[in-house]
């Protein structure tokens, strides 16, 4: 390993939207910012859904063609049957093409952006980072972490790992065009549910399961495949592409910054307990998190990162995820296969339903 370290004000860790939106920010503000991502590829191979509220493009640029489709809002299916129809728009994004537009948009901001470069290891302020056989270090006044759920600056930051839903998605060829993204819920599908978000043609099927129930994950998914091809929904045949992965469900991380480390996106919990949407979120924390930094350095360190990012955080997020967190544990707890109770229980916590908010 070389002995003397390049020096940057922030390394960003992680060039997902969380960390392309940091950078973003941090680079126009003229300081020196470099992204680290483990991918060779940013954005790719993706792992989501793509589907974000319509509000996203008030807090980042997303061009027409990083639109697969538009839709107009959610249905929500319980046991088989629609429940509710919730005019809600949004898009299912090409997220790849989105995903590396995000990170260009870093770059013409004066980020430096490495890709297949993991950062294995932080020491105070220096990060060892890898590149192939190759290791080397590199110091930076600030570190922020958007790292993904399994997040090695949340790690630094006493975070304890955070409980997660497992997700497995196919791209399956539609049988007819939908203009809703469709959210089932089954006892089959415990601590979370399966979904068809349209791209046109082709749609993203999925399930997300309670941890617990990863081993379970392959076979509801294949269920939840021959149901709607039973009901000529979507079209029998191998899937055009196979995606998967974590996602945080037990809201805000308890330590999302000290004096030289933060943490946003999924990192720091900021996925919604209850519907596992993250992208938005990652959005907004990461452009909090490059604004605190900011405020520290223009206020020549009198408003603190850690003081001031958590209560930003904690304004923004705070309320609404433990609402939802509590949600989510007392569904968990209450799981049954008994239809109306079911429903019920579904009802009193799924966003869609009046009843979730009455309760609050
Ligand atoms: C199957 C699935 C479906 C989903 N569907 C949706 C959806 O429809 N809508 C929605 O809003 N959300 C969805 N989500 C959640 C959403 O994808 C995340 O909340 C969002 O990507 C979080 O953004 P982020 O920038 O925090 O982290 P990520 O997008 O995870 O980016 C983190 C980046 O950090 C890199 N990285 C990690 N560790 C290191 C390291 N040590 N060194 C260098 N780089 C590192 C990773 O390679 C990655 O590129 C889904 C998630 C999954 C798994």
């Amino acid at each position: 390993m070389k002995t003397t370290a390049e020096h940057y004000d922030v390394a960003v860790v992680g060039a997902g939207p969380a960390g392309c939106i940091a950078a973003k920010r941090l680079g126009q503000a003229g300081l020196k910012v470099v992204l680290v991502e483990q991918r060779q590829v940013i954005g790719s191979p993706v792992q989501c859904a793509e589907f974000v509220p319509l509000a996203i493009s008030r807090h980042t640029a997303v061009r027409a063609g990083d639109i697969a489709q538009p839709v107009r809002g959610l249905k929500t299916f319980i046991n088989g049957k629609l429940a509710s129809t919730l005019r809600a728009p949004g898009y299912v994004l090409n997220r790849g093409l989105w995903a590396e537009y995000q990170a260009r948009l870093a770059a013409a901001a004066g980020a430096a952006i490495m890709t297949a470069t993991r950062v294995s290891g932080i020491d105070g302020k220096q990060l060892t980072l890898v590149n192939g056989a190759h290791s080397r270090a590199l110091r930076a006044d600030f570190i922020l972490g958007c790292d993904g759920p399994c997040s090695v600056v949340s790690k630094k930051l006493a975070n304890e790992a955070q409980p997660m839903c497992f997700a497995l998605q196919y791209e399956k060829m539609l049988v007819k065009s939908l203009e809703y993204a469709e959210i089932y819920f089954d006892p089959a599908y415990y601590g979370g549910y399966a979904w068809v978000f349209p791209k046109g043609k082709t749609a993203n099927v999925g399930v997300a399961l309670h941890a617990a129930y990863k081993d379970k994950l392959k076979a509801a998914l294949a269920d939840f495949c021959r149901q709607l091809i039973g009901g000529g929904r979507i079209q029998a045949g191998a899937p055009a592409g196979a995606t998967g992965g974590l996602i945080p469900a037990g809201g805000l991380v308890k330590n999302p910054a000290n004096d030289h480390m933060l943490v946003a996106g999924d990192a720091a919990g900021c996925t919604h307990p209850i519907t596992g949407a993250g992208i938005m979120n990652a959005v907004v924390s990461g452009d909090l998190a490059a604004r605190s930094v900011l405020l520290q350095v223009s206020s020549n360190g009198s408003e603190p990162v850690a003081r001031n990012y958590t209560r930003t955080l904690l304004a923004e997020y705070g309320t609404q995820f433990a609402i939802a967190s509590e949600r989510l544990l007392s569904r968990n707890q209450r799981w049954t296969d008994q239809p109306e109770e079911f429903s019920a229980l579904i009802r009193s916590s799924w966003i869609a339903f009046p009843e979730y908010y009455r309760q609050q």
